[in-house]
């Protein structure tokens, strides 16, 4: 995968990233893109089969021919008002643990793109401006390490 030096700042603003819990983005995301890998994953949390877990919880992908989606959002299904928090977290889809600075269709693309409608993604944008010279030149180590991150994020398949 083809990685850019913004890329590497995205992955490491990840990787810094503290979530405040207020819940936002789980009411705003529309739509929650499905990958393969998810399926999978849903199946197992909730021991049912693959082709069970795409009737239940998911639908045609309105963009995306090779994708899936949430069958339910804004809110997401398995949101918890109560606790600001996904019901299903160790389950929750790709497109989650990668939320906000990275996802699988922004890889390779340079910029950082901030969620206007996280609070805490808006605040690290000025933690990332402040330390951008730094972050855009991280030594062979580092990108490594960022690689390695990267790929463990995004097991799509
Ligand atoms: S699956 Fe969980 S983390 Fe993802 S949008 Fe729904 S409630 Fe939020
Ligand atoms: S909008 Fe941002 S701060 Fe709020 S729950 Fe989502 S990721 Fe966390």
């Amino acid at each position: 995968m083809p990685l850019d030096p913004y890329d590497y700042v995205r992955i490491q603003a990840q990787l810094d990233f503290q979530c405040r819990r207020c819940g936002m983005c789980c009411q705003v995301a529309d739509p929650i893109d499905i990958y393969p890998k998810d399926i999978r994953r849903l199946a197992s949390y909730f021991n049912i089969s693959a082709e069970e877990a795409v009737e239940e919880y998911t639908i045609p992908h309105p963009t995306e021919p090779d994708l899936r989606a949430f069958k339910e959002s804004m809110p997401c299904r398995f949101y918890d008002d109560a606790l600001k928090g996904c019901k299903i977290y160790r389950a929750r889809p790709m497109v989650c643990r990668c939320s906000p600075f990275l996802s699988p269709g922004q890889i390779g693309l340079q910029g950082i793109e901030i969620y206007e409608d996280c609070p805490a993604s808006a605040d690290d944008l000025k933690r990332i401006e402040r330390d951008l010279e730094r972050l855009l030149n991280p030594d062979a180590r580092t990108r490594k390490r960022l690689e390695k991150a990267l790929s463990k994020m995004m097991q799509l398949e």
